[in-house]
């Protein structure tokens, strides 16, 4: 927390405006458009999941439709094809930025076509906050006239030149959930392209309420709109969002220095000047052929004993128990990723003692 928060909160609590409805919600969503800029209207839910879900209510997707989708991921970009009774076909990842491989995704969509299946959207992902090919994937997208959902839920304050992460798409998700960039406990938001189009956004997520003083009810709706009260930790976020980047980027940069001299360790870096990545988490390789047999897991349970969390990357989707019968295009990119990768302590509140004991045990590991 910046600090801030707590005003934001306590007038949502002087003003009684306790409820999905009130002032911060309008506040939140107005600081929001201003951040990502392009003419973007934004609606702020309950979780970048929810906003997920909205988009593909939004562009039709129901049973027995296909969506593609990054597999190299966070189950949250995926899970809510499924609400809708569609089905999900997984595209691999490339290696400079570990997001969707545009020639995978082509791949996929020409054999989708030639099973008489045209795929109802992509779902590309900014993982860790490094933006996707942005260019080559519109271009696949745009040849194929399939909409993008552009998950942007680890990359707020990302860039690709210049333009703001979450403004590429023909949707965007963002998410506040408690781990990400800047939280309101719990969130998200949709971004839209058009005021319509977040009106309806808005309309689902207050349960499709009909124009009537009665309760009235056409479509199916949901329970997903933010409350005043996180929209309130929201704004107070709003105000601490470039620091937390520039903190992040900070860690990166230890990390980068670290790295620099050790053999065998790649860490997943900006692959050129046009890429600016927030950095959320600070994310390795282990090559274990050049670090004389030291891998990933043994680096890990090597912090730990330093009592130092690390995590293994996300595990791809296609390799998912509850996945495992869907259709997947691409090689090993994500599953090496998977086996071969780590997430360092990246969070904006470590200091100078904590990064000093997160290099020397990094050192005592590669020492040997
Ligand atoms: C966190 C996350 C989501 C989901 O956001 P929630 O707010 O947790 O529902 C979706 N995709 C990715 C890549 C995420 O990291």
């Amino acid at each position: 927390m910046g600090g801030q928060e707590e005003e934001f909160v306590a007038k949502a609590f002087r003003e009684n405006w306790i409820a999905p409805l009130g002032p911060n919600l309008n506040g939140f969503e107005s600081d929001l458009e201003n951040y990502i800029g392009n003419d973007k209207h934004i609606a702020v839910l309950s979780s970048g999941t929810a906003a997920i879900h909205l988009a593909l209510v939004q562009l039709g997707v129901s049973e027995g439709d296909e969506v593609i989708c990054q597999s190299f991921t966070f189950c949250g970009s995926a899970n809510p094809i499924m609400y809708q009774g569609a089905s999900p076909v997984f595209v691999d990842s490339e290696p400079s930025t570990w997001n969707i491989c545009p020639k995978a995704l082509e791949t996929a969509i020409l054999d989708r076509l030639d099973k008489g299946k045209t795929p109802k959207a992509i779902i590309p992902v900014h993982l860790y906050g490094m933006p996707y090919l942005i260019e080559e994937v519109a271009a696949v997208a745009a040849k194929y006239n399939i909409p993008i959902i552009e998950d942007a839920a680890e990359s707020l304050g990302s860039t690709y030149k210049s333009q703001k992460c979450g403004s590429f798409g023909d949707f965007a998700a963002l998410s506040f959930n408690g781990n990400k960039i800047i939280t309101t406990s719990g969130g998200g938001a949709l971004v839209c392209k058009s005021q319509p189009t977040k009106k309806r956004a808005v309309f689902y997520s207050t349960q499709a309420r009909d124009d009537a003083p009665h309760y009235q009810h056409s479509e199916i709706g949901f329970n997903y709109r933010m409350s005043n009260v996180s929209a309130g930790i929201g704004r107070g976020q709003m105000l601490v969002l470039e620091k937390h980047v520039a903190l992040r980027r900070e860690m990166h940069q230890f990390y980068q220095e670290i790295f620099a001299k050790i053999d065998g360790i790649t860490v997943l870096t900006e692959p050129s000047e046009d890429y600016f990545s927030n950095h959320w988490l600070t994310a390795i390789l282990v090559n274990p052929s050049k670090t004389q047999g030291i891998d990933r897991e043994q680096m890990r349970l090597h912090l730990e004993t330093y009592n130092i969390e690390s995590r293994p990357l996300w595990k791809p989707m296609h390799l998912q128990p509850v996945f495992a019968d869907r259709p997947y295009y691409g090689t090993n990119v994500a599953e090496e990723l998977f086996e071969n990768g780590l997430c360092l302590p990246s969070g904006s509140n470590l200091e100078d003692p904590d990064r000093k004991r997160i290099k020397s045990a990094i050192l005592e590991l590669f020492k040997k």
